[in-house]
């Protein structure tokens, strides 16, 4: 049985966080990392019927079966490190666990993405890879922890960020990539990740290294009986107190405490469109707490404001560890790049499901396939008795009209 009692003890256990700095065992200095983030890539052009559209992926249908309709998981984390609970509650991962996660989805053929990639249909993952969202909640010391000497600043390796980036040390085709839906510093709130006076400095570095920053409210409040005014204040308060300390931030997405939406349906609207202080955001989406994987943006089946996420259990079999086996299963129906960012291939068969107006709207090419044949790509099927050889070998894009 899936457990929410845990998640929603959430606030509580949020309350409760110590303030404590860690001995830096030995990991970069902040300010001499590289750039090792993906650079935002430019829009992509806008295909015209007149215009010749560059030819599908080459690449072995038969084999990759590309699948991007498919099934993404967001795995949501809160706190790294420390020793957790006895009884696992889905908010304290140790770093041997979170780093045995990674390997899990790495070995599974995932790799990482941000959430905003998904909502704009940015998924920019190898042929026969599949996408993976990583996502921390509430901005906690564990999850980015700096140690200070006389002279740097370094990421702790104990902390979540710090695991993340051994690990791409090690594996290098796994981006840098992971959405921190941060809690800002506001009038009642202390700095972003909690080390004091270091919560934009914290904000801006992520960004700059190409991770992205999500929306989680300013107080972190229930927000299912909240009015318009109290919705907008604490989103907007959010946003705005994000945006003051890290400029350069993009942000898409927000989720929302313990997952808990507005009642009032009239109210929904506010999630993603708003003011608060003279200032308006705009986002693309909105994300609950758990427990299962978000359908593929280019399947009608997406429901942008209503994205669940995965909890990181071992156990529970809407655990993320289930939910890996699960959606490696030939029947698992995940999402399976066919390794180019502009087209979005599918069996032909799943028709019926393709969100047309989405890919249209992210000027992207759809491209159904036949998942039989060779190297050179899908073959057509050719009705039984008829004698006329197969004309194409590679599967046909469909191009927007003019
Ligand atoms: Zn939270």
């Amino acid at each position: 049985m899936f457990r929410l009692s845990p998640l929603l003890r959430h606030r509580a256990a949020f309350a409760l966080l110590p303030v404590v700095a860690l001995v830096a065992t030995g990991c970069d200095a902040v300010k001499k990392l590289p750039f090792v983030g993906t650079k935002a890539t430019p829009a992509p052009p806008v295909v015209r019927a007149s215009v010749a559209p560059p030819p599908p992926p080459q690449i072995d249908y038969a084999k990759v079966r590309p699948n991007e309709l498919g099934k993404i998981p967001v795995v949501m984390y809160h706190d790294i490190g420390g020793i957790p609970p006895k009884r696992e509650d889905g908010l304290h991962r140790s770093v041997a666990a979170f780093e045995q996660d990674l390997k899990l989805l790495y070995d599974a053929g995932f790799r990482p993405v941000n959430m905003g990639d998904v909502l704009a249909g940015k998924i920019d993952v190898p042929a026969g890879k599949s996408p993976v969202v990583i996502t921390f909640d509430d901005a906690r010391e564990s999850q980015f922890r700096l140690t200070e000497t006389a002279t740097e600043q370094r990421i702790d390796p104990q902390c979540g960020l710090g695991v993340l980036q051994a690990f791409h040390k090690k594996h290098k085709d796994w981006g840098l990539k992971a959405t921190f839906f941060a809690l800002p510093k506001g009038p009642k709130t202390a700095d972003a990740f909690k080390q004091v006076g270091k919560g934009d400095e914290k904000l801006q570095y992520l960004v700059a290294n190409g991770f992205e920053i999500g929306n989680h409210s300013l107080n972190h409040r229930d927000m299912s009986r909240m009015t318009p005014a109290q919705i907008q204040a604490e989103i907007g308060g959010a946003h705005n107190s994000l945006m003051t300390a890290a400029p350069e931030a993009k942000i898409a997405v927000v989720a929302l405490p313990m997952g808990k939406f507005p009642k009032d349906k009239a109210n929904l609207k506010y999630l993603t469109a708003g003011t608060a202080d003279g200032k308006s955001y705009a986002y693309e989406g909105a994300m609950l707490a758990a427990y299962r994987p978000v359908d593929s943006p280019f399947n009608k089946a997406f429901d942008p404001l209503r994205m669940e996420r995965i909890a990181p259990y071992d156990k529970d079999p809407n655990g993320l560890r289930n939910w890996i086996v699960k959606l490696s299963a030939s029947s698992g129906g995940r999402f399976v790049s066919d390794g180019d960012a502009q087209t979005v291939s599918y069996p032909q068969g799943e028709q019926a499901q393709v969100n047309t107006a989405r890919i249209e709207k992210a000027g992207l090419r759809t491209n159904p396939y036949v998942p039989f044949g060779g190297t050179s790509g899908a073959k057509p099927i050719v009705g039984a008795g008829d004698d006329s050889p197969a004309k194409a070998d590679t599967p046909k894009p469909i191009v927007p009209a003019q």
